[in-house]
């Protein structure tokens, strides 16, 4: 027999499941989906720019210093270079933040009619109902006095 996979329930899928149904619940249109993730996306990218930036004249200025001062080369020289890697790493980021930019700008170019905005609605409401609301609540609490469910 086929036993269907469950989903993982460690904290961190737990985390994401919540934060994946608060998107939906919060953002239930086309409309709001293609905001939010455009806000998303650009403060991202208007953060690891700056930090970036901050780095590299971080650099530039401790090898100014390096060339000045050679007493502690053997700890610079250390330093330098997981510096030089984070630089290369969040410079990585943003030119893939850059390139889904480029992507994304034709799908948040998409509008729809209302009636389909309000299809989002409903398809939004059964993939994500609110976990704290009354009817909810009430359901969750007749599925466990259901008997034939399996007693644990
Ligand atoms: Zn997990």
């Amino acid at each position: 027999m086929k036993v269907p996979e469950e989903p993982c329930q460690c904290p961190d899928c737990l985390r994401f499941y919540r934060e994946h149904d608060r998107l939906i619940r919060e953002f239930p249109t086309l409309r709001q989906q293609q905001e939010i993730n455009w806000a998303a996306l650009q403060s991202f990218r208007t953060l690891c720019g700056r930090v970036l930036e901050d780095l590299q004249k971080q650099f530039n200025s401790d090898s100014l210093e390096k060339s000045e001062d050679n007493s502690k080369t053997g700890f610079k020289d250390h330093k330098e270079k997981s510096i030089t890697q984070v630089i290369s790493d969040l410079e990585n980021i943003n030119a893939h933040l850059y390139s889904v930019e480029a992507l994304l700008e034709r799908v948040f170019d998409v509008k729809v009619p209302d009636e389909v905005e309000n299809k989002f609605k409903e398809i939004a409401g059964e993939l994500a109902p609110d976990p704290l609301n009354i009817d909810r609540l009430k359901l969750n609490r007749l599925l466990h006095q259901t008997p034939d469910l399996p007693e644990k």
